[in-house]
């Protein structure tokens, strides 16, 4: 990455100069090799605060964990009181049984709880349950929806195939994935009956928000369901985005179909790292034999499980759906209207805890119609946002916490306009 700390000012500018030198691309996370951007100082709510001064509305939270708003007083509070008695103790806490209740209690069809410290983990841990409880190998998954960045299911699409995306990513580790467009559920039909014996689980976002926030068509996951039933094959809803953002019971709940094992991450700690792996007990329980192999220094930690215990409670005593959902539809409509006034193909379609923009006019309903939308251009215009006090990612998806109010959709209507007056 070449030194683009000129771009910045202030104290930014310096940070990002010293960032390039120690750390590759001046970021801990590829996901984040945006470029120069002010480096935050704090953050609180729905803002972000630099070190230069200038303050953001912001729809990425941090990628998604920051649904309760940046440091949640009763998050963090429970989490420095905990932690003052241990952080981490190679052995069982109260916590983690109060946590694991309140999870399972929540999330409604679940039998049992494994915790761990990321998404990519809780998919691995989903995906090598599903093949020992199985005996088979082949997994089904779908064409632009993200797992996690290790090499069995980090892909990309390339003359015509998914393949790998990363140098270094061993291609043979992606060769027991059968990928199918999402939202066909008669390509999964036909997958699961040339394989079916060998199918050990299909995995999903049952709605793909990674890629364009795509809901299910109607009937497709009951179909999935019933296909996945009818050839013994064990059905995983990768919720890390989804979950606790949607609703308490995340798209399982949404759409009425539930999986045999989720995934769990950001929105379930208020911020701190920690995922989860759930499911129904006849599965789960193999961990617990010792049949399949499922660790973890971190897992379960003082720190995870009081950031779970003190989100989930606060979801559970005081349910933000409706007030995100309103925040949410009246922005959308909002950046719809300012696209018209400008004259501009402004798209901005999706659910309400999280939506989609970008330029252009497609029926959207999965990652090839979405290829037919100017992502391009969205991905320009967001620079210009971020320039403007609109915290919010190239890859078109914005996220709505308990957070946003009058207030941030005041600010967040008035400085998208500044920036397409700008000529975005
Ligand atoms: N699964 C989904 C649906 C995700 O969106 C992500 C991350 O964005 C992951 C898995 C991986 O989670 P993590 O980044 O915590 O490893």
């Amino acid at each position: 990455m070449p030194n683009d700390s000129t771009l910045l000012s202030g104290r930014s500018a310096e940070f990002r100069r010293r960032a390039l030198e120690r750390t590759p691309g001046g970021v801990h996370s590829n996901v984040r090799l945006a470029g120069a951007q002010e480096f935050i100082e704090r953050a609180k709510g729905a803002w972000l605060y630099g070190v230069d001064g200038r303050d953001y509305v912001d729809y990425l939270l941090g990628q998604g964990p920051n649904f309760l708003g940046h440091a949640p007083d009763r998050v963090i509070d429970a989490v420095f009181e905990a932690c003052r008695d241990g952080v981490i103790f190679g052995g069982q806490h109260e916590l983690e049984v109060r946590a694991s209740e309140l999870v399972c209690r929540a999330v409604g069809w679940a039998d049992m709880i494994r915790f761990g410290v990321s998404g990519t983990e809780a998919v691995q841990g989903a995906l090598r349950l599903a093949r020992g409880v199985t005996g088979r190998t082949k997994v089904v998954r779908f064409e632009g929806h993200y797992h996690g960045w290790l090499d069995n299911v980090l892909t990309a699409p390339r003359d015509g195939a998914w393949t790998v995306a990363s140098k270094g990513q061993l291609a043979g580790h992606l060769d027991d994935f059968i990928v199918l467009p999402w939202n066909d559920a008669d390509q999964v039909a036909d997958a699961l009956e040339r394989h079916g014996e060998q199918v050990a689980a299909v995995i999903m976002e049952p709605v793909m928000i990674n890629t364009g926030v795509i809901e299910p068509l109607p009937k497709f996951l009951e179909a999935v369901r019933r296909l996945c039933d009818a050839h013994g094959v064990v059905l995983i809803f990768d919720e890390v985005i989804s979950g606790f953002r949607l609703g308490l019971g995340g798209a399982a709940e949404r759409y009425g179909v539930q999986p045999d094992l989720a995934t769990y991450g950001k929105a379930i700690a208020g911020g701190f790292p920690v995922a989860a792996l759930v499911g129904r007990e006849g599965l789960m329980s193999r961990f617990g034999t010792g049949e399949v192999n499922h660790s973890g220094t971190f897992n379960g930690s003082v720190m995870a499980t009081a950031a779970v215990a003190a989100t989930v409670t606060s979801l559970l005593e005081d349910p933000p759906y409706e007030r995100v959902t309103k925040h949410s539809k009246t922005l959308m409509v909002g950046l719809r209207d300012l696209g018209l006034e400008h004259d501009l193909p402004l798209r901005v379609e999706g659910i309400p805890a999280a939506f989609h923009v970008s330029f252009g006019e497609a029926e959207v309903r999965d990652y090839r119609t979405l290829q037919q939308l100017d992502l391009a251009r969205y991905e320009r215009l967001s620079r210009d946002l971020v320039r403007h006090g609109l915290w919010v990612a190239g890859r078109g998806v914005w996220y709505v916490s308990a957070c946003h109010g009058e207030e941030e959709l005041d600010a967040a209507l008035t400085r998208f306009e500044s920036a397409l007056a700008d000529g975005a």
